[in-house]
């Protein structure tokens, strides 16, 4: 629920409104804008009489949110949320970054290809050490080994690194070995125990849109990140499941913008997922960025064929290298469109 406070309220009647309304056993978050200030109440808003809020001297209006989401919704956070993933890279608000890597972390070849990704643009690098597979039988990853690689890589490249975390019992090693972004897979998009447990740390978060998740869905797995006390989380579009069988998924690209328009959290493309080819992967990859994402997420390998795991998406380096290239082209043309 939301209350529009007159613009005529003293800062001491705001105070008053804000205390009373907390003492009820509420939350609230107050967002001052030029124009009109907006009390956002948080908590189980069903119990509260709106005709009640507007007999009050400095409300102009109550509005109850269907939304359920408070923390992510933009209308109380009107600004876009920039997320600090290490090193200096800063993500949303107009800071683009291509998080690039192999699906999984192999061994000696991770190197390789995180030099080849970041001379190619790319920020930031990812790998799967803990693998989330459909078949029990198909490679699980390196586990820690695998993160160990990654952060090594990462160190000497000076490139964030975000990997899956498929189990709330690993994330105190994730911790320990400084992870810069948990990753949450599309199977573990409502994995809701997963959910609060990744949200009582500060890590950054790339929270995945589920296999047949809506766009309510993710934002209210993003919540409940949020409301442990993790504010740092990164959606990500990675294509949903329809009935399309021509692609791996169907990459939903309207919902980068819808996403912007109802949250200030930054989102993300996946355009090897969305795919799962590797020759769709880049045209993917250009309308994510056309539709104003903020940063990619692409598999790249410098085999493909011998990838243990999300090889027919992967793009080779010389194919990334120039997709790149034509990422900042759009990137730039589109920079002047306001959202
Ligand atoms: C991945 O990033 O390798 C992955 C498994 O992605 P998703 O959870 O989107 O399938
Ligand atoms: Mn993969």
């Amino acid at each position: 629920m939301i209350a529009i406070v007159k613009q005529s309220a003293t800062p001491e009647q705001l105070d008053q409104f804000v205390s009373w309304i907390e003492g009820r056993g509420y939350r609230t978050n107050v967002s001052q804008g030029d124009n009109e200030t907006i009390v956002g109440i948080i908590g189980d808003t069903t119990r509260i009489d709106p005709f009640l809020l507007e007999s009050m001297d400095i409300i102009e209006q109550v509005r109850r949110v269907s939304e359920p989401y408070k923390l992510a919704n933009r209308k109380f956070h009107p600004e876009d949320t920039i997320i600090d993933c290490g090193y200096g890279v800063l993500l949303g608000g107009g800071n683009f970054q291509v998080i690039a890597g192999p699906c999984s972390v192999e061994g000696d070849n991770l190197m390789e290809i995180a030099i080849a990704v970041k001379s190619a643009g790319a920020s930031m690098l990812r790998g799967g050490a803990f693998k989330p597979r459909t078949s029990p039988y198909s490679f699980q990853g390196m586990g820690e080994r695998g993160l160990d690689l990654l952060m090594e890589a990462g160190a000497e490249l000076e490139m964030p690194v975000v990997s899956e975390i498929m189990d709330a019992r690993d994330i105190q090693l994730f911790l320990d070995k400084g992870v810069n972004v948990m990753q949450i897979g599309a199977r573990n998009a409502q994995n809701f125990s997963l959910l609060k447990e990744v949200g009582k740390t500060q890590t950054p978060v790339l929270l995945k849109r589920g296999l047949s998740g809506t766009i309510d869905e993710l934002l209210m797995a993003a919540e409940y990140v949020m409301s442990e006390g993790n504010p740092n989380v990164i959606l990500c579009e990675r294509g949903i499941r329809t009935f399309e069988t021509r692609t791996r998924n169907t990459f939903d690209v309207n919902a980068i913008p819808v996403l912007h328009h109802l949250t200030h959290l930054p989102v993300v493309g996946d355009p090897s997922h969305a795919t799962g080819y590797t020759r769709y992967v880049r045209q993917a990859a250009y309308a994510a960025t056309a539709a104003g994402a903020d940063g990619l997420e692409i598999e790249v390998h410098s085999c493909p064929q011998e990838a243990f795991s999300d090889g027919a998406q992967a793009l080779t380096p010389s194919s990334f290298y120039d997709a790149m290239r034509r990422i900042a082209l759009i990137r730039e043309a589109i920079t002047a469109d306001p959202r």
